[in-house]
């Protein structure tokens, strides 16, 4: 398998057992240039971008800007929501402690 190109993990990368769809299931979206398939079309936004960024039309292009800043807002969220589990529970074992002393 030659790597396509691209920045990140492609699906050159991925062995092809990793890639088989299990049985009774249709993934949501197949990348036209590598047949790659996604179970969702934002996912395969986020991989023709890092993947196919040369060969993508300006629609495409687009597509695949508007869901890597959709990741980065979820990314953010997640490390605030985490952040904040961590200081809660940094509190919690700090009250704790100083109730048993
Ligand atoms: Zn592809």
């Amino acid at each position: 398998m030659t790597n396509r190109g691209g920045l990140g993990r492609g699906p050159a990368d991925v062995p092809v057992s990793e890639l088989e769809v299990p049985q009774g299931e249709t993934p949501a979206a197949r990348c036209e240039i590598c047949d790659v398939p996604f179970p969702t079309t934002e996912q395969l936004a986020l991989h023709q971008g890092l993947a196919h960024e040369a060969e993508l039309s300006e629609h495409e292009k687009a597509q695949s800007i508007r869901a890597y800043e959709e990741e980065q807002e979820s990314l953010g969220m997640f490390r605030l929501k985490a952040l904040f589990a961590l200081v809660l529970l940094y509190f919690g074992f700090l009250l704790i402690y100083a109730a048993m002393t």
